[in-house]
């Protein structure tokens, strides 16, 4: 759909997947106010496809358009939006054991001018890719490298909103840990760079104990990064079986003390994309060390196998987080 200062959204449409055709000073382009979400559809055992908590990437879209100076899309616009297309792409949904279809809404400033002011032209837009199991070959940890010369975000910037510019700032890190032979960057605190923030794409939770007593430590959400949908919804899941969770800052130390005295068992990363990943080798400038003994751990896979039962409709949906569509 299309937005126009004074007129609000109009020419909603289902097109083919193709070209946008733009102006050279489209203001996206220039001063990057552009916002993005990113969410799945899951085809469910009754034959029908759903989509997982939609509402809640459309009150992060919301804040983010806020945040960017943006209009606002509903909620129910920007669900149906999603709906249409999953809808249109039936077929493409797949069927295979964590096989989904990937969607992604986003908007962007249209107008074309050259100059640093909101713009009073929009296009929002959702688009969609299958996407495959994230491990193929089995779950397994990643290498993660500590960012300690760069930053992704302060107070009162823009780390609590998905917007294109956080990531395009976030490059050079990726770049960094790729050469330290790191599959993905942890991001720390702007000022003391001593607490862990969150992963490139993906939240952070620390696993003290084990068995029934294992206690999750995540970053508390401080304003400087991401909350997740999978880390909301994974708090929840620990909290119904039992566990204690817990939100708050997380240091570099603690976690590294932990993992030596045997207190820290498990970390892991959650996020749309591969809903749980493990965490096994960190690289930090101050002292390199290991989470674990290169499996995942024990109640890692266990909130994983439960979040991907609630969302490929394995197990009832207690909690009304599916939405249906077709
Ligand atoms: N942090 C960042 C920076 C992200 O890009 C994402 C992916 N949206 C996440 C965390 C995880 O969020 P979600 O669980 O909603 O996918």
């Amino acid at each position: 759909a299309r937005y126009q200062a004074g007129k609000g959204w109009y020419d909603a449409r289902l097109t083919t997947y193709g070209p946008l055709p733009m102006d050279p000073s489209t203001a996206a382009l220039h001063y990057a106010q552009s916002i993005f979400e990113g969410l799945k559809a899951y085809a469910q055992p009754d034959g029908s496809v759903a989509t997982f908590r939609p509402e809640a990437n459309a009150a992060r879209f919301a804040r983010g358009a806020k945040r960017l100076a943006m209009p606002p899309v509903p909620e129910d616009s920007f669900i149906a939006a999603v709906d249409a297309l999953v809808d249109a792409d039936r077929d493409w949904v797949p069927t295979g054991p964590d096989q989904t279809l990937y969607l992604r809404p986003y908007m962007l400033a249209s107008e074309p001018f050259l100059g640093v002011r909101p713009a009073s032209e929009y296009l929002f837009l959702v688009i969609a890719s299958p996407a495959g199991a994230y491990f193929p070959r089995g779950v397994h940890p990643v290498s993660v490298y500590l960012s300690e010369d760069y930053i992704r975000a302060a107070p009162g910037g823009t780390g609590d909103v998905k917007c294109a510019g956080n990531y395009a700032a976030s490059l050079l890190a990726q770049e960094q840990a790729i050469a330290a032979g790191c599959d993905q960057v942890v991001w720390l605190d702007a000022f003391e760079k001593r607490y862990v923030e969150e992963m490139g794409g993906m939240n952070l939770f620390f696993v003290l104990g084990s068995g029934d007593d294992a206690e999750l430590v995540t970053p508390e959400l401080t304003g400087t990064l991401l909350p997740g949908i999978t880390r909301d919804s994974l708090i929840e899941v620990a909290r119904a079986t039992g566990h204690r969770v817990t939100e708050r800052k997380f240091s570099v130390d603690e976690w590294r003390q932990g993992v030596a005295d045997g207190s820290v068992t498990e970390t892991f990363a959650c996020g749309t994309a591969a809903v749980i990943t493990p965490v096994g080798e960190v690289k930090a400038r101050t002292g390199d060390f290991v989470v674990g003994d290169g499996t995942p751990g024990p109640l890692t896979m266990t909130l994983r196998e439960s979040l991907l039962d609630i969302q490929h409709g394995r197990v009832a949906d207690t909690r009304g987080w599916l939405h249906r569509i077709a």
